[in-house]
Parts: C-alpha cells; structure tokens; sequence
C-alpha cells in the first residue's frame, strides 16, 4: 500500500468514521446508570463488535472501549453466578463499586475488568492516510475518533476498506490488509 496513491490529501478521519451525518449516534455505554437489562437490550437490538464507554450521553466524555464478546460472557456469568445480579442491576464501569447496596434495590454488576481504558484515539483531523498506517502498523480491529476528550465517532478496518475501495472503484479484498 502507498498510502499517498490511495488517498486524496485532504481526507481525514471525520470523513471515514461512523455515524454519518445523518445517522443515528453511536451506540454507546454510560459508565454509571444502565441496568443490566439496559445494556442486554443494546446487545440485542445492534450487531457492533464494541461499544465506547462514556461519562454520559451529555458530555460524551471517553472513558473506554468494551467489546461485544466480552459484555455477553460477563452478563450471562454474572445473571447464572453472582449472587442478586438482575435485570434491574446497575452496571458500572467505574473504579469504584459502592460499598453498600443501593437503596435496596439489586446488587450492582462491575464490569470494570472487561474494560479497555486505552483504547486507541484519534482526532476528527487526522488525515486518512497517517489513520491508515496506525491500522497497519497496530494491527487494529477499530479506533475511536475524538476531540478534545470527547467521542465522536468510531472507524473499522471494514470503514477504512470500504472508503478505499471507493476511492479506488474496485473490489475491497484486493487491496490492504492482506
Ligand atoms: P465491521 O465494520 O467490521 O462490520 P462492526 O460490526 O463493529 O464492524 O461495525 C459495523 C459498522 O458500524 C461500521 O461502519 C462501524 O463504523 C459502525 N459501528 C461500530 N461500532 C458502533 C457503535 N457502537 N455505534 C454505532 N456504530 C458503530
């Protein structure tokens, strides 16, 4: 790949990366205040590999990537094997669990060991072929795209393919990646 033959200069990573401008925003998890139900019914409802993990909807603030695979075999062990876990459970992701079970209500879910608190960012200005060369050389499934410290979108190997396949009208297997 020359990366420089395949791009035009001025694409950048907010031309690649998901949600276009008029879809629907991306599907993301709260750090603290999804239920256990919450979080399967996204599972259910998307096909996405991962989720990004967010401070919340408000202020988008990044705080992690979780993987599909990851979120499904936690939830099922946790529903068969621990102790009060519910559908009405709160799932966090936070450092810190409380102490004491809220307000009587169900034991909350950590699921705080499945999170992947660096995972690789880039800006919304980064130009396509410097994003390509990173998937490259790190061997990445996806990246986050963000500004300043908030989420604004995600690329796939799949995104990159495509937009290359585009710009380049032919066939996605035949180029990248090999
Ligand atoms: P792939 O691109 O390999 O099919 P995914 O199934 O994870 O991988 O993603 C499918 C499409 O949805 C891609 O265009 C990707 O950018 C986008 N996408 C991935 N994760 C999310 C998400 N959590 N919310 C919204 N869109 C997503």
């Amino acid at each position: 790949l020359e990366p420089k033959e395949e791009f035009e200069q001025k694409t950048l990573a907010m031309d690649v990366m998901r949600p276009r401008r008029n879809d629907p925003p991306l599907s993301v998890l709260t750090q603290d205040g999804m239920t256990v139900e919450e979080v399967e019914g996204m599972i259910s409802d998307t096909s996405y590999s991962g989720f990004p993990v967010v401070v919340s909807h408000q202020s988008q603030r990044l705080v992690g990537f979780v993987l599909r695979r990851d979120l499904v075999i936690s939830i099922d062990n946790a529903r068969c094997c621990q102790d009060g876990i519910v559908g009405a459970s709160r799932v966090l992701f936070t450092e810190h669990t409380p102490s004491h079970p809220y307000q009587g209500g169900p034991p909350p879910l950590s699921l705080r060991p499945i999170l992947d608190l660096s995972p690789l960012a880039i800006t919304d200005h980064t130009p396509m072929e410097i994003t390509v060369d990173i998937f490259r050389k790190l061997g990445l499934r996806q990246c986050l795209v963000t500004q300043n410290g908030c989420l604004l979108g995600i690329i796939t190997k799949k995104d990159i393919l495509k937009h290359m396949a585009q710009m380049a009208n032919r066939d996605p297997d035949s180029i990248l990646f090999n």
